[in-house]
Parts: structure tokens; C-alpha cells; sequence
């Protein structure tokens, strides 16, 4: 077993050294060249407090300065982890840069974990100090009797805001900044130090940690300034709504400052409405986020006549955008732009931005296109493996579950021998849980998570594929294709539905609606409504629980 390929960087027998400067990549650099290149650049945050507040990337680094001092009075140690939980603002985007700066990890706890999860996460990875937004006072006050007693929690608010809270010793975060200076001579390291830590919110077990590197963060950054040229570049406005508790925000933190980009973050308000009350004040170009966020704003645009002022680009992963929501945002001239990844893989992995020529091809055929994952970004490079174990072609038609491996995917889980010894094979390839086709241009089309897809006697049906087609149906508001136990077939599917506001879905027209793409035996065999779909904490659609609650939906109905 080899994790992670080979790791060996002595060089080989017989091969000349080249004469070149080895000097690490460390993530404080980016900000301090986002400051000395782009200082005007901006972070326009919707603060928890409510108002709305500008800085710019010459300012952060001066409050990041002052941030690091603080922490080392603090006694925050090299190596030692400090945890955030927080959504998206300016003042996470200095705990960013600061705790990895000093030689520190910068855990990111995702709020919306339950209450075991995050007790077992706090002390999975041995936090020093935990940082967090208003929002979640309340959350850490009736959690606190379980965390470590030694914890320091730092609420990010100025003296005036700070709560009356039961939370001993709880400290102010600007009071912190106050107390120094700007000015810090930023140390320098092995570029392979641990920089971050993030959680994955696995819907079964404990959580499992992705340790990423200063090098691994600089290198995604770059190979994403590469791959998503279209969204960011000088003076371009991006608003990250995947939230930075949830894979680093997709790395947006440091590509926008490493691009000259400005950073529009949304705080706590993830609406339609709030989403698009911002957008068009500070006129958002590219956002990026889940689905699920993307279906609020479109009916925060329907309401208003018209798309936010200045937007043009929307970045969807997380799960599959459907078709219905690419060609929604084509008409009103945003173009979506599909990316796959992974939270062990920093994220990004692909991006399905359309090359010139083809993005000169007809709308159908773009469409085809686009409802795929994309093609890796550099660095990245991907496998497909049959059941029987063989590597399969890259044919648009051979299905296989999906391994990966490059400079920003985990080679190990952080403390947990048990999770990699299950996820890597012999070479050191990351299985990712996914299965996929891949075509000759190199478009990667995930056809579902390994555990989500249908075995219908014995043939497999793909849920992404059809919950895509039937949310082209005008009563479907969103929807779930989820597999169920049955006697004779093993599973069948079930479609399970959201109708739209004061509708109610007939199920005979939607599965006449599916005939058009999927086979008899592949249609549904129920559609059933529901108000709401259950999320999980990140904010996709959680199968497991749809699975729970409807396992005897067949055997009671037949
Ligand atoms: P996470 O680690 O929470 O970011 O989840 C990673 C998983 O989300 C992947 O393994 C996929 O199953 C799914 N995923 C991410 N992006 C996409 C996408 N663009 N389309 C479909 N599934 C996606």
C-alpha cells in the first residue's frame, strides 16, 4: 500500500539538478501579494451584526498581522489547531491567513454538524482555541460543558456587540486586534506543513479530517486562478455562498486575493432574496455555490423580472446542477459552469467551462456538455475502475467508480489509519466514492455516489440523470430519485417530489415526461410529494434520510 504515490523527491541516478531557488510556497504570501498588487482589492462582507462592510486586501493584511501577534499571546503553538465557526466574512478570512501563517492549523467546524459530531471533531483534533461568529454563541453555550475546559473561544464581534454569554472567559475578537500593532515578519517553513484541517461530514461513522499543506493550498489556489480565468481576474466581483466552513469555500479565500478578484461574502443570509439584494448593491460577476442555493435565488430573480445588475457567471458543485437550471441561467446571459471535487481533494477537481470552439457548438449540444462535471484542472488526474476491477476507457460509456490523485488530494486521513487502509488502492489512488463515465473529450460525468445508485435487477439506473430530467416538469420545484428495497427486483426507484408553490404534481405526466429518456423499466414506480427535502450539513440533499424515512414504501404499497 502506498498512499498518496510516490513521495521520494531525492533526485534519481544519473539525472542533473536543476539550478533553480527552492523557495516554499506558504499561504501568507498570497495575501501579502494580493496587498502589495491588488491592496485595493476589496472583501465586502454582510456582517452578522447587519450591515454591510468593506476592507480591502491591503487593510486585511494588516489586521491579519495584528491577528497573528494576538494569537501567539494567546499561546497558540506551531502545529497546534484553532478552530473557527464562522460563515463567510472578512474576519474568517483573517483567521485564514493568520493561524496557517504563524505555523498553526485552521480547523473549520461546520455549524450545521450535530452537537455529538462536533464534540467529537473539537476533540478529534486537539483545538487550542475556537473562534466564533454571534450566530453560534448560543450553540457553543449549550455545548460547552463538553468541550475541553482548557478551550479558549474568542467571539468574533467588537466590545460593542459582544453577548452576555454563560461561556467562561470568552474573549473579543477586535479587542484582540487592538491590543497590537500591524507589522509582523511572517515565519518561514517547509512548504509541507499542515495548514488547515477540514471535517468530512460522512453520513455514516465519525467525521473524517483532510489535513491540507501550505503547498497544497498555494498549488490549488494557482491551478484554480488557471482553470476558472472566466470568473476571476482583476477588479471581478466573486461571492463564495458555499460557505468557508465547508472546504475552505472551495479555496476562494485565496484565489480571489492571489487574481486581484474581490471577495462579496454573503454572511448568514443564504435566501434567494438576501442573495440577491447583495448581488445587485455590490454587483456581484460570479458566484459560487450548491444547487440548492442557486434554486432560491432563480426565484428571487423570477420575483424581481430580472437577473442581479453586473452578474454573469455562476460556479455550481456540490451535487449535479440539473439541465433545467443551465438553461435557465443561459437565458438571461449567465453562463453556469459545472465543478467537481471533493472535500479530500481541497476541492476542485473539474470544471466544465467550454473551450472556444466549443462553446461556438449548438445550444443542445452545449447543454450536453455542460450537465457534465467538466474536465480536470492541472494536477489532477482521475481513474475510472469497473466492477471486476479493470480500468475502464474513456468512452463517454464505460461507468466505473472514480479514483484520483494529485497535488491537492489527501494522501491519508488526518488520525485515522482505519479510513485510509479503506480508501486508497495499491497505487495510491484516493477513491472517491463516486461513480462516473468519462468521454473522449475528457468531460467527467458523475452518475451518482457509489450508495446512491439503483440496482434494479441487476442493471443499474443512474438517480442524477433522472432527477435532471425531472425537474424539467413545470410543477417539480426539486426532487430526489432514491432507491428502495423490493422482493422481486432488489431496488426500485422512487421519485420523491417538492411541487411548486400552490401546485401539486401529477404523477402520470411526469413519468410521461421521463419516458422520453430513460427505458420502461427504469421509470419510477411511485412519485410521492413532499414539502421539503431533507439537507444534510452542507446543504445537499440527504439520501440516507430519504432512504430511512421511505424503506418500506414498496412493501407497504404492494
Ligand atoms: P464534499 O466532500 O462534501 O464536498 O462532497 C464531495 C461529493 O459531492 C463528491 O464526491 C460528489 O459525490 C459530490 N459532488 C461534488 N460536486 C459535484 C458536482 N458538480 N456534481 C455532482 N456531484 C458532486
Amino acid at each position: 500500500m502506498n498512499p498518496g504515490g510516490p513521495t521520494d523527491h531525492t533526485l534519481a541516478q544519473g539525472l542533473l539538478a536543476g539550478g533553480m531557488m527552492d523557495r516554499p510556497l506558504m499561504i501568507a504570501d498570497v495575501l501579502v501579494f494580493a496587498s502589495d498588487v491588488y491592496g485595493d482589492g476589496t472583501i465586502t462582507s454582510r456582517r452578522v451584526e447587519g450591515d454591510l462592510h468593506t476592507t480591502t486586501y491591503a487593510d486585511t493584511r494588516k489586521r491579519t498581522e495584528q491577528l497573528a501577534k494576538a494569537l501567539k499571546d494567546l499561546g497558540i503553538q506551531p502545529g497546534e489547531r484553532v478552530a473557527t465557526m464562522a460563515w463567510n466574512g472578512y474576519r474568517h478570512v483573517e483567521l485564514y491567513y493568520a493561524v496557517s501563517g504563524i505555523g498553526s492549523v485552521c480547523h473549520t467546524i461546520n455549524p450545521r454538524l450535530s452537537a455529538e459530531q462536533i464534540e467529537f471533531i473539537v476533540a478529534h483534533a486537539n483545538d487550542k482555541a475556537l473562534f466564533v461568529d454571534l450566530t453560534f454563541v448560543p450553540l457553543i453555550e449549550k455545548l460547552v460543558h463538553r468541550l475541553p475546559k482548557e478551550l479558549k473561544i474568542v467571539i468574533l464581534c467588537g466590545r460593542e456587540h459582544m453577548p452576555d454569554t454563560s461561556i467562561e472567559g470568552a474573549l473579543c475578537y477586535e479587542e484582540l486586534l487592538a491590543a497590537q500593532d500591524p507589522g509582523f515578519a511572517w515565519p518561514r517553513f517547509s512548504e509541507n506543513t499542515a495548514s488547515s484541517l477540514c471535517y468530512t461530514s460522512g453520513t455514516t461513522g465519525n467525521p473524517k479530517g483532510a489535513l491540507y499543506s501550505h503547498r497544497s493550498t498555494v498549488l490549488h489556489a494557482l491551478m484554480c486562478a488557471v482553470a476558472f480565468q472566466n470568473a476571476l481576474f482583476p477588479g471581478s466581483s466573486v461571492m463564495p455562498v458555499v460557505p468557508m466552513f465547508h472546504v475552505n469555500a472551495w479555496g476562494s479565500p485565496y484565489t480571489a486575493p492571489l487574481t486581484g478578484s474581490n471577495l462579496v461574502m454573503p454572511g448568514p443570509n443564504l435566501d434567494g432574496a438576501s442573495l440577491f439584494s447583495l448581488m445587485d448593491e455590490v454587483g456581484v460577476y460570479s458566484a459560487w455555490g450548491v444547487p440548492t442555493v442557486w434554486l432560491g435565488l432563480l426565484e428571487a430573480i423570477k420575483a424581481a423580472g430580472r437577473p442581479p445588475m453586473s452578474f454573469k457567471d455562476v460556479v455550481v458543485g456540490g451535487s449535479a446542477a440539473p439541465r433545467t437550471m443551465i438553461e435557465q441561467f443561459d437565458d438571461m446571459g449567465v453562463s453556469l459552469c459545472h465543478a467537481w471535487g471533493m472535500t479530500e481533494m481541497s476541492p476542485i477537481g473539474t470544471q466544465a467551462n467550454l473551450t472556444p470552439p466549443l462553446s461556438e457548438l449548438p445550444k443542445d449540444q452545449r447543454f450536453d456538455l455542460k450537465v457534465k462535471q467538466g474536465r480536470r484542472t492541472f494536477g489532477v488526474e482521475m481513474k475510472i475502475v469497473g466492477e471486476d476491477g479493470t480500468r475502464q476507457p474513456h468512452d463517454g460509456q464505460a461507468m466505473g467508480e472514480l479514483y484520483v490523485r494529485g497535488n491537492s488530494v489527501i494522501k491519508e486521513y488526518y488520525n485515522n489509519p482505519e479510513a485510509t487502509a479503506e480508501n486508497f488502492d495499491d497505487q495510491g489512488w484516493f477513491r472517491t466514492g463516486d461513480v462516473a463515465t468519462i468521454d473522449p473529450l475528457g468531460f467527467l460525468q458523475i452518475t451518482d455516489r457509489a450508495k446512491d445508485l439503483i440496482k434494479s435487477g441487476g442493471e443499474w439506473i443512474s438517480s442524477i440523470d433522472m432527477e435532471s430530467a425531472a425537474l424539467a416538469h413545470p410543477q417539480v420545484a426539486n426532487c430526489a430519485v432514491i432507491a428502495i428495497a423490493h422482493e422481486k427486483w432488489d431496488e426500485r426507484p422512487l421519485l420523491v417530489v417538492v411541487p411548486e408553490p400552490g401546485e401539486t404534481v401529477d404523477k402520470d405526466s411526469v413519468l410521461a415526461l421521463l419516458q422520453n429518456s430513460f427505458a420502461k423499466w427504469q421509470l419510477p414506480d411511485d412519485v410521492v410529494s413532499v414539502e421539503a427535502l431533507p439537507l444534510t450539513a452542507t446543504g445537499k440533499v440527504s439520501k440516507l434520510t430519504l432512504r430511512q424515512q421511505f424503506q418500506h414504501h414498496y412493501a407497504d404499497n404492494n
